[in-house]
Formats: structure tokens, C-alpha cells, sequence
């Protein structure tokens, strides 16, 4: 089986750029999800077994399941520690972008990445990279940026050294971007690639647990409520939507992380195409967070792009509105009818 993914002429500038650099910043999207903290934090530890120092700089906060992940405690949070992270950007010599593929997916820290003239990497699988960057490895194909650092590393010959803490890193990317291996998940490499991280030593089952089984039961009841309450099924169209309010989030004890993977559940139903989340920020007025899900070869990416401000991978997109909920709820209707012919074949 070929793992490798780099040409010579890639792999040789990537280790040149290794090499000569002393200040190495690692940054992934906002509010990061467990493909892009596992494959920046691997990474990082991958060059740290190379004597480098690097920094893992993100956005903002990520969720609490996945606190245990290791090496998280060396994270700089870029809107906890501005002055620091403003120096080490300014300082750094080599940046690696993990996990997106244009710079207004870090947020906030956008203007720092395009006003820094250190060369960039990227390492990604979403479409359309665009970024100037002196090295891209971008691969829709595969199931996660996890995945592709594993080869990488692979590729350089790490793997020999790789520890069991990078393991599990790239292992819970794996994992948590394809839904615990229950879609975009069907390409041998993959389970080759696992087979050669249980032999660091993980407990796959324990990942499972740390990062699924987590929700204190305020989000257990909030997820209850959620589909019992608020689920809009369009009858005839194979899709559905729910809209989560500020106000069920206080009422709820919300905290980041417990409504993750519930845009999914609505897929359960039989014959459902297409499940849209709405959630209004939990400080900005007229914003709405969008997230949407879907099966078989519906585009969820395409209706993202052109009705959310967003984009995405063909069965899992997001996007955000800036407008009222009720508004927010017209555009989804609006979308779901826009392609009926599609959700109706
Ligand atoms: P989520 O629903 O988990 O926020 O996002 C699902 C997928 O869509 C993720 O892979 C994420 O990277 C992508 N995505 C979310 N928001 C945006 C966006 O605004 N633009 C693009 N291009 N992709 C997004
Ligand atoms: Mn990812």
C-alpha cells in the first residue's frame, strides 16, 4: 500500500523548510473540531522529535471533550493571549496552516496570517485551497488533515519515533472527522494507517469514550429537547432543520461542544437527505452559526456556498447568516425548495 503522498521535489522543500526554521507556528480554523487540534498538536510533536520548538496557535476556544487530547496544554489561544501570540507571529519564520483552505477561516487572526511574510504549508482535504503558500498538500480524497499528517510523517520517516501521544492525536482526527469511521470512511489506507497506530500502544476504545460519551446531562436533555421540540421535517423532501435560540442555551447550561454532531442525528430518520442546524451566536446579534449534513451524493457544500457564506465537503458544510432567526429559517426553506429535484430523486 503507498502511503506517501509528497513528490521528491515536495517532500525535499518541505524538509528544507524544516531545517532552516527556528520559529515555527502551527494554526488551525475556528473553533477548532478534533481533525484540526489532533493533526496540529501531531505535528507539532513530530517536530519537536526533530529538535524544532513549535507553537500550536488557534483561533479560540474548542470544546471541552476534547480537553484530554495530548499536548493540549502547550496551545496558545489566540483571543486569551493576544500580546503572545502577536509576538510569536511576528517572530516566526514558518507557518503551517492545518485543516482549512483560506485564511478568513482563522477569524480573528486573519489579519496577522495574511500580513505575514514567513513562508506557509498547508496541510488540508476541504476544496479550492487558496492561499499563497510556498508548499500546499491538499487532499479532498482523504478523510482528514490527521490523516495526512500521519502520511507525511510516514513519508519522512517518523514513524519509527512517533510517540503514543502523536498517535492518538492523529488517531481522534481520524476519528472525530469521519464520525467515529461511519462515513467518508470507506478507503483501505485508512484502516492500514490505524493498524500501524495501535501498535503505539492507544486504547481506541477509550478515544471513543473521551470524546462521544461525554455530555453532562444538561446536553443530554438539551439534545432531547432539540429533536423533540424544534425538528422541522419538510415533509416530501427527504430533509429537515432545527434552530437552536440563545435563550434555549441559557436555559440549557450550554456550553461549547454540546451540540456537536446533533446536525447529524436528524440523518437517522429513513430515507432524510439533508439536516441544516441553526444556532445564534451566544453574544452577537443577528448572527447565525449554519451547519449542514447530508447523504449519498447531495451537495451540501454547493447549497452552503450559495445560500450560507460557506462551503465545506460534499456531505458536510457550514455557513453563517447575518440576520434574524426567522429570517435564517426563510433562507433554509428558500434553499431546501432551490433544490427539490435534487433532494426529491
Ligand atoms: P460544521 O458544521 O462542523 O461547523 O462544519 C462542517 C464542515 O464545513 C467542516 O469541515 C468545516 O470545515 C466546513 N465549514 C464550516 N463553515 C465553513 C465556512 O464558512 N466556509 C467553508 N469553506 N467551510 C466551512
Ligand atoms: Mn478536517
Amino acid at each position: 500500500m503507498n502511503i506517501n503522498i509528497l513528490n521528491e521535489a515536495e517532500l525535499a522543500l518541505l524538509k528544507q523548510y524544516i531545517n532552516q526554521s527556528e520559529h515555527i507556528v502551527i494554526c488551525c480554523h475556528k473553533s477548532p473540531d478534533g481533525d484540526a487540534l489532533g493533526s496540529s498538536l501531531a505535528w507539532a510533536d513530530y517536530l519537536e522529535g526533530q529538535g524544532k520548538n513549535p507553537t500550536v496557535i488557534i483561533p479560540d476556544a474548542y470544546p471541552d471533550f476534547l480537553q484530554w487530547l495530548p499536548n493540549t496544554e502547550k496551545i496558545v489561544r489566540y483571543d486569551k493571549r493576544v500580546a503572545e501570540a502577536d509576538r510569536l507571529w511576528a517572530e516566526a519564520d514558518l507557518i503551517f496552516c492545518l485543516d482549512f483552505n483560506t485564511s478568513s477561516r482563522v477569524e480573528d487572526m486573519q489579519g496577522v496570517l495574511d500580513k505575514s511574510t514567513a513562508p506557509k504549508i498547508m496541510f488540508d482535504h476541504h476544496l479550492s485551497p487558496s492561499m499563497e503558500t510556498v508548499l500546499t498538500v491538499s487532499h479532498t480524497e482523504m478523510c482528514s488533515t490527521s490523516e495526512i499528517v500521519f502520511r507525511i510523517i510516514w513519508q519522512l520517516g517518523g514513524f519509527e519515533q512517533m510517540s503514543r501521544r502523536c498517535a492518538v492525536d492523529i488517531y481522534c482526527g481520524m476519528m472525530t472527522d469521519t464520525g467515529g469511521f461511519t462515513y467518508n470512511s470507506s478507503r483501505s489506507e485508512i484502516y492500514f494507517i490505524i493498524g500501524q497506530l495501535l501498535i503505539k500502544g492507544l486504547d481506541k476504545d477509550k478515544i471513543y469514550r473521551n470524546v462521544f460519551n461525554t455530555y453532562s446531562p444538561w446536553a443530554i436533555r438539551f439534545r432531547g429537547y432539540m429533536m423533540y421540540q424544534k425538528l422541522n421535517v419538510i415533509d416530501g423532501f427527504q430533509a429537515s432543520y432545527f434552530t437552536i435560540t440563545r435563550q434555549e442555551m441559557k436555559h440549557f447550561h450550554f456550553i461549547k461542544g454540546d451540540a456537536e454532531g446533533l446536525v447529524n442525528e436528524p440523518l437517522k430518520i429513513k430515507g432524510m437527505k439533508l439536516s441544516i442546524s441553526l444556532r445564534e451566536d451566544d453574544r452577537k446579534d443577528h448572527l447565525i452559526w449554519v451547519s449542514l449534513r447530508s447523504v449519498d451524493d447531495f451537495p451540501c457544500n454547493r447549497m452552503a456556498e450559495e445560500f450560507f457564506n460557506g462551503g465545506g465537503h460534499l456531505n458536510a458544510s457550514g455557513g453563517k447568516l447575518q440576520c434574524s432567526m426567522a429570517d435564517a429559517e426563510r433562507v433554509v426553506r428558500d434553499a431546501i425548495i432551490y433544490y427539490e429535484k435534487l433532494l426529491k430523486s
